[in-house]
């Protein structure tokens, strides 16, 4: 379920025109005239719907601006946002690649209202669990057991991003981050030259490039869309995701079905769905927040270090993208190799992967617990609940149990009596044991002296 939004006070009619900063406000959601004029009235009508009524025009053109709080406790999940009439009938709403929660709804003259509403997703979202669901800490002899924050013990995880197949990502990137070790998710755009277009697809010039670099497994291609230009509809929108995600699966048929979607920055999107359609259709994730490294920005290489230290410090996810490396490009490639260093100093800290691995580890995690079974002295067992679909996200998750020292050398086995393999690490006189557990519902026991 949606969380629940106080309704806003009783709605005032204004008149508003064009030009204006954002007069209005309902429940932290503003809204102007971009284009045209008129008399306006919002009015909430239940958590994430808002009602908007309009005079009639003379039939000139208005556009209406609406953007939505991201952010706060009023914050929308603006990727289940959609716009329809007053009969219910669904309303083309114009929006930018990379800034969802703005909305431009061109208004017909005959129109009198449209209501901006959350819907469900299709078959719901995973539900979340909280940390104290993901660990059981008295078992037998104060033996106790943990979901990992991250693989290998890590505080924080990091990815490296690197937008729209640019020449430098194959010629620059990829050996560079092979240097230092790490892992990238190059989001490209993949669709073909277009008959009659002058426009060179930079990828198809390089598919042979590209095929050999997803070969080697260890970065990630992620869907940037075919073409980088946006759509004007729906089919135009599903043709662009679609395409790109058909292509990058044929070229990196071993990645996971689950894939990093970025609609790109500068695009301009009309659709009647919701981006969770095109989300759920195609198996992709969208996750905003990331930190951008083109030079123009300035002070990147300390911005990075600041960002980096800010989610080791909360176990979260930092995310950074680049676009074309090298002289003249969008980032030298001396900034990058600094920031690949401050990474490197902190590699026994942070876990690098890419996104969509990152993704499945943290969703899987996010909703799974860790239930007990009855056991005796000597033996820890309990089950690991998931609330994902296993056929998507089926990274493993990593446990670690801490466990008597007295315990000695242990064996884990899953529920079909399989032994499961793990690392023991001493600790304060205790016993650190960490193995990896498929998210499938499975049972797990961890036996003392076996
Ligand atoms: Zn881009």
């Amino acid at each position: 379920m949606l969380p629940f939004l106080p309704f806003a006070a009783a709605a005032m009619p204004f008149i508003l025109g064009m030009g204006l900063l954002f007069a209005e406000e309902t429940d932290g959601v503003r809204y102007r005239f971009e284009e045209g004029s008129g008399q306006i009235e919002a009015q909430a009508a239940g958590p994430f719907r808002l009602r908007f009524t309009v005079t009639p025009s003379s039939g000139a053109a208005r556009t209406l601006r609406v953007e939505l709080p991201e952010s706060g406790p009023k914050a929308w999940p603006v990727a289940d946002v959609r716009v329809v009439d007053a009969e219910g009938g669904a309303v083309a709403v114009r929006r930018s690649g990379i800034e969802w929660a703005k909305l431009l709804i061109p208004l017909a003259p005959e129109l009198s209202g449209i209501v901006i509403e959350a819907v469900e997703p299709a078959g719901g979202l995973p539900a979340r669990t909280t940390d104290r669901d993901r660990r059981i800490e008295d078992g037998p002899d104060g033996a106790g057991v943990r979901i990992a924050t991250w693989p290998g013990g890590k505080e924080a995880a990091l990815s490296f991003r690197f937008d729209d197949s640019d020449p430098s990502h194959l010629d620059k990137v990829d050996p560079i981050l092979r240097e230092f070790g790490f892992r990238g998710t190059f989001m490209v755009n993949p669709g073909p030259d277009e008959p009659g277009s002058r426009r060179r697809s930079a990828f198809q010039a390089r598919l042979e490039d590209w095929k050999a670099l997803a070969e080697r497994r260890d970065h990630e291609l992620a869907n940037h869309t075919a073409r980088h230009r946006g759509a004007e509809n729906d089919e135009e929108m599903e043709a662009e995701i679609r395409l790109a995600a058909d292509i990058i699966r044929e070229v990196a048929p071993h990645q996971g079905r689950l894939m990093a979607l970025n609609l790109g920055g500068g695009t301009m999107w009309t659709t009647t769905r919701t981006l969770r359609h095109y989300l759920q259709a195609n198996d992709h994730f969208e996750i905003s927040g990331s930190l951008g490294m083109d030079d123009v920005y300035g002070a990147r290489v300390e911005a990075f270090r600041k960002h980096l230290e800010s989610h080791l410090g909360r176990g979260l996810w930092a995310r950074v993208h680049y676009h074309a490396i090298g002289e003249g490009k969008g980032a030298s490639e001396a900034n990058f190799r600094a920031v690949l260093g401050i990474a490197a100093a902190h590699r026994d800290r942070i876990w690098n992967a890419g996104m969509a691995e990152i993704h499945r580890y943290q969703t899987a995690r996010d909703g799974a617990r860790l239930v007990p079974i009855t056991s005796g002295p000597g033996e820890l067992a309990f089950r690991l609940e998931t609330t994902t679909d296993p056929a998507l996200y089926d990274r493993p998750l990593e446990l670690e149990a801490r466990l008597p020292a007295a315990w000695g050398t242990v064996r884990i086995e899953n529920g079909g009596g399989e032994e499961i393999p793990h690392t023991l690490v001493p600790v304060d006189g205790r016993q650190l044991v960490r193995f990896e557990l498929p998210p499938v519902g499975d049972a797990c026991r961890i036996l003392a002296h076996p």
